[in-house]
């Protein structure tokens, strides 16, 4: 099956009972047992919910996995995967990472014994210099948020192999639709399902997809075990966001393409970090793992100061100042003050996230009027 067949059919049926066309919500928190023991497959909606299993069938076949895991957001997802360490462990982690993960790796996590490395991944000598025997775990991201580097997947994965080391890839920013890291050699992939894979900003929800069954079996045991489950209507908004995703991204890509170019030759714009131009430093990367280049583009003023930038976000209109991305609508954010406010400001700098960023997740509306609202919000600096 294709990918733009299985957004649509793989892993869901009609309801068996009706034969309702669309997955119902399974609203409930338990099921009747015949006999003790003697059940349908389902005992307790924490364990299991038939909504859920509907999408983490689809999930799977999406990214090319052995099993998915639903969770009740992408940090309770990422919650789950770092409990498969020890105290004593290390990581080694994207130093420009998705704010929320830094903080629950290093604020969560660091209380329990495990030890993170943070590092850009630009060269692999420098994973040979922060391993060794403790190392369980590589944390990537990409592209980055919200610099938007590009880290080459296959590469970390060659060299984590030999080594036993969970290759784990954030894969929120790209959508399965764009790259899917288990082909390139992961073993897990993450999503925050709340942006492209939900797609509309009306739920909160979070996945996790594993090449190797044994993984998964031990997540669901975390699961069930700590309990952050999404509920069974959140299953469905995810299931329905799905069936459109290879044609929202595909708009979303195209549109920020376009706006990555206009504001390039912008006279207030300093710099776009944008992986689809040829002078990205990771452009061959990108293209080599990548479908499109990604619905994201990232800018800095010639006024970096971090007034100027609020006038651009406070100053457009189609463009809603939020955090999140991955949405139907444009969103415009200011990494320094708002997703990324928990990294202090001199690890900002080290990666070019400075005051005066400004993020962008490019919708789907039509994409001249996206730039006429953009072009006059930048007129205002
Ligand atoms: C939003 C996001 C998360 C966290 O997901 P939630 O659903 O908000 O818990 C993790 N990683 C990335 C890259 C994100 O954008």
């Amino acid at each position: 099956m294709k990918f733009n067949t299985k957004v649509i059919h793989a892993g869901i049926q009609p309801d068996p009972t009706t034969g309702a066309i669309m997955t119902p919500i399974y609203q409930t928190s338990t099921y009747v047992q015949a006999a003790p023991g003697d059940h349908k497959g389902y005992e307790y909606a924490r364990t299991q919910n038939p909504t859920r299993t509907v999408l983490e069938a689809n999930l799977a076949a999406l990214e090319n996995g052995a099993d998915a895991i639903c969770f009740a957001s992408g940090l309770a997802a990422l919650d789950a995967i770092l409990k498969l360490l020890k105290p004593g462990d290390e990581v080694i982690a994207t130093n420009d990472l998705y704010g929320g993960s830094y903080r629950l790796m290093t604020k969560i996590f660091g209380n329990y014994g495990i030890h993170f490395h943070f590092t850009s991944f630009d060269n692999i000598a420098d994973l040979d210099a922060l391993s060794n025997e403790k190392t369980k775990m590589i944390w990537i991201e990409t592209p980055t948020n919200p610099m938007l580097n590009i880290i080459d997947i296959q590469k970390v994965a060659n060299w984590a192999k030999s080594k036993s080391i969970l290759v784990c890839v954030d894969n929120t920013f790209a959508s399965p639709y764009l790259q899917t890291p288990l082909d390139l050699g992961a073993d897990i992939v993450l999503h925050s399902a709340t942006k492209y894979l939900g797609g509309h900003s009306d739920v909160i929800h979070g996945a996790v997809i594993v090449k190797d069954k044994a993984i998964g079996d031990q997540l669901h045991f975390i699961q069930n075990a700590s309990g952050a489950v999404p509920g069974p209507q959140d299953c469905f908004l995810v299931l329905r966001g799905i069936k459109t995703l290879h044609i929202r991204v595909q708009r979303a890509c195209e549109n920020a393409m376009y706006i990555a170019e206009k504001l390039a030759s912008h006279p207030k714009v300093a710099k776009v970090y944008f992986p689809g131009f040829e002078n990205h430093p990771n452009h061959e990367v990108a293209k080599k793992q990548m479908k499109m280049f990604g619905g994201m583009v990232s800018f800095d003023l010639h006024d970096n100061t971090e007034e100027a930038a609020r006038k651009v976000l406070t100053g457009t209109h189609y463009f809603s100042l939020a955090e999140s991305l991955g949405g139907v609508e444009s969103l415009i954010g200011h990494p320094a003050s708002m997703t990324h406010a928990s990294i202090p400001k001199e690890d900002r700098l080290k990666v070019g996230l400075t005051d005066s960023l400004i993020r962008l997740s490019v919708g789907i509306e039509d994409v001249e009027d996206l730039w006429d609202d953009l072009n006059k919000a930048l007129d205002l600096v």
